[in-house]
Parts: structure tokens; sequence; C-alpha cells
């Protein structure tokens, strides 16, 4: 079997991951004491990537839950789910991070990451042969951004061929006001870009929007969002849940989606409209992208819709990646549904969220406000500098592509037109 082994960081990452168990939970037909109560073999089949058999035919969560300070792991330990989870698994510290990226870094989050490591050395010992790790973060705050990439750094040193995911949200000033945010963030993703294999991206801006426009609430709270995003998460690991599937383990989820190693931001969407973060794909290029399906649907329905998509968008599709569209069909659908679907994409629109955090990023920087927080915490103005230059980078690198996609399809118009 292969295992996944999934961390929860920081308040937003704790509150999202707890959504996550209740809707693998509820999919797998699991209690909240852990005991089996489903109805189809396929729940079990595979159970084992995200829960550990205890004895007495328990299924216990393979998860660890930090924080730097108790409140958000104590209300889900009283909370309904909270006899799930290992008991033991739960490290935390009293002070918080204060919103600064420095303190979860370097600082609080530097003292308790060894206890944290412990427990992570453990479960992954328990594994059969364990396939990688996922972890749950936001970007904005002190914890699961500062110590979350701080973890992520240690377990890549320690655990170099598994894979890391992470489920990354991102910032925005619509349901925030922590004017430090834009440096959090940024200072992540210098270290998700070289220390990630793949990040599913969760931005507050876009759900927010979603939130606001589409399902017409007036005031969105982070439970709405929250909804949204344990929605996506259930979606985008079905594959790697249920037998049978396409990008079945997380190794070959990135081969398929990913082309260059430091592009590996991956955007999920239902429409143009709805998309989980705030970039348009009209803008930009697809150069991966696959499409999940769940319920029961004739398969061959399913490829040739995809086709027929790809064939009225191909200008959307960079050319140079044939075939870079796949799709599957997994035949249990979510809960309280009949079928659904998750479109999940390599875009290199998603630099307009990257250009919206660095723009942040950069007019504060420029006069160097807030800095003494983190240069306090002993971090030096450099890593800034270089966590800024990283990100106009990565920018910069998805402007090549969609570039490059447009030259060729020029070159190919003239062509046509010598013909
Ligand atoms: P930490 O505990 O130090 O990691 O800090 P937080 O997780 O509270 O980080 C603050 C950032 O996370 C801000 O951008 C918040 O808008 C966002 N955030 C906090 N809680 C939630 C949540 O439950 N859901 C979502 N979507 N975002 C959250």
């Amino acid at each position: 079997m292969r295992e996944i082994l999934h961390v929860q960081a920081g308040q937003c990452g704790n509150q999202i991951g707890g959504k996550f168990w209740e809707v693998m939970c509820d999919e797998h037909g699991i209690d909240a004491t852990g005991s089996y109560v489903g109805n189809s073999h396929l729940q079990l089949e595979r159970v084992n990537v995200y829960y550990n058999e205890a004895s007495g035919g328990r299924y216990v969560p393979r998860a660890v839950l930090m924080d730097l300070e108790p409140g958000t792991m104590d209300s889900l330990r009283t909370g309904p789910y909270g006899k799930l989870f290992r008991p033991d698994n739960f490290v935390f510290g009293q002070n918080g991070a204060g919103n600064n990226w420095a303190k979860g870094h370097y600082t609080e989050g530097a003292e308790l990451i060894d206890s944290v490591l412990d427990v992570v050395r453990r479960e992954a010992e328990n594994c059969d042969c364990l396939q990688g790790f996922q972890i749950c973060h936001s970007l904005g705050g002190g914890t699961g951004s500062g110590m979350g990439t701080l973890l992520i750094s240690k377990i890549r040193e320690e655990y170099p061929d598994r894979m890391m995911l992470t489920f990354s949200v991102f910032p925005s000033p619509k349901v925030s006001d922590t004017v430090v945010e834009p440096y959090n963030a940024t200072l992540s993703v210098h270290q998700l870009v070289e220390n990630a294999d793949e990040c599913m991206v969760l931005d507050n801006e876009a759900l927010y929007d979603i939130c606001f426009r589409t399902l017409k609430l007036t005031n969105p709270s982070f439970g709405d969002l929250n909804h949204l995003i344990s929605t996506t998460m259930s979606g985008v690991t079905c594959c790697l849940r249920f037998p049978g599937q396409l990008n079945s383990d997380l190794r070959k989820l990135a081969v398929n989606l990913i082309p260059f190693p430091r592009l590996h931001f991956f955007m999920q969407m239902w429409d143009a409209k709805n998309m989980m973060c705030a970039a348009d794909p009209r803008h930009g290029r697809y150069l991966t992208a696959s499409a999940m399906f769940r319920g029961k649907m004739s398969t061959k329905e399913v490829d040739e819709q995809m086709i027929n998509v790809q064939n009225k968008n191909s200008s959307y599709f960079v050319e140079w990646i044939p075939n870079n569209v796949k799709s599957s069909v997994c035949d249990i659908p979510p809960t309280g549904l009949s079928m659904s679907s998750t479109f999940m994409g390599n875009s290199t629109s998603i630099q307009e969220m990257f250009r919206r955090v660095s723009e942040q990023f950069t007019v504060m920087f420029r006069r160097k406000a807030f800095l003494h927080w983190y240069t306090g915490e002993g971090m030096d103005e450099m890593e800034f500098t270089e966590a800024e230059s990283n990100m106009n980078d990565l920018v910069s690198e998805y402007q090549q592509y969609q570039d490059a996609a447009a030259a060729e399809e020029e070159d190919y118009d003239e062509e046509v037109v010598e013909n």
C-alpha cells in the first residue's frame, strides 16, 4: 500500500484539515469513532492511503496536527471528530507566531519542530511504502506559512525521494486585515518553489469572490470558504483514494502535470468564473490539465466531451505538449451528489495571482515597512530580496512559456498564409 502522511499546520491549516478529514470519513464510510459503517468495498480498498488500521479494526487518520498556540487544536479535539485522531499526534506550543513568518520559521517554530519531526518519523516508520506527504496551511500567517515551510524543508532533507504535496491558501485583503500577509506569502512561495513537488493553490481572494458573486453570500465566513476548499480537496484526492484511477499516486500526478520542475502550482476550477485562484485561464494557456469525473457515467461520453472542449478551446492549450489533458472517471460520487467533476490545471495564467501578491509585497518592501518585526527575529533583509526575485522569476517563467505558445501560433498562421 502506498501511504500518504498528512500534516496540518496553524489556524487555517487545522481548520481546513479538520474539514478534510470529515469529508474523508464521510466518503470512506468511517464514523467519528473510527469504525467502518460504510456500504461498499470500494470505500476500503485503498483506505490505507490516508488511514492506519488500529487494533479492533478502528481507522485512525495518518495525520499530524501542529500549531504554535493551542486554540484551534483544542476546538478540533473537543469537536465531533476529536476522538478520531491519535492524541499524541497533536503537537502545539503556547506563544503563537503573531502572523510573523520569522517566528514560525526561525524562532518559535524552530523550537517546536523537533517534536513534530518525532511524530512524523514514527508515522513514517509505520508505513509499508510511504509515497509522500501532504500539508495543509495558509501562507499569510506565521505558523502554517513559516513553520509549515520549515517542516517541508526538514522533511525534504530526511525523505528526499518522497513526494511533497501542499494545499496552500494564498492571502487576500478581502478576507483578512493583517497587512504583512504579502511578506509571509512571498517568503513561503520562495520555499515552495524549491522544496515542494506539487502545490494545490487555494486563493482566499477567489474563494471570497465565488461565495460573494456566485453563491450570493453577502458576508462570507471562513466556514463558507472552507466548504469550497474541502470539496476541492475531496475532488483532487479522489484519484489517490479510490481504485482504478488515472494519476493514482502523487508521483503519477506530478509526471502528468509538471513539464518544468518549478512550475508546479495548480489551479482548480468549475468554470472560468469559479476558479479557486484569482486568475483567468483565458489570459494564459494550459501547459497541462486533468479532469476527474465522479459518479455513474459513460467513460466514452466523458472522453468525447473532453475532446470536444479541447477542440473548441484549442488556443488555450499549448500546442507543444500534445495530449496535455487527461481525464478519468471514478464510480463513487461525493456524498449527497449523483455526479461531480474536478478540473485541475497547470496554467500560465496563475502568474496573475503571483503578480498580485508581488505588487503588494513590493510597495511595502520599498519603504522597508514592518521589516523590523522580521529582523527582530534574526532575519536578514537579504532573504526578502531573494524571495522577491524568486517570485518575479516565477512570473517571468510562466510568461515565457505563455509567449512560446503564442509565437508558435503566429509562425503557424504565417505558414498557412504562405501556403
Ligand atoms: P497561523 O495560525 O499563524 O498559520 O495563521 P493563519 O492560518 O490564521 O493565517 C492567516 C491567513 O490565513 C490569512 O490570510 C487568513 O485570511 C487565512 N485564514 C485563517 N483561517 C482560515 C480558514 O479557516 N480558512 C481560510 N480559507 N483561510 C483562513
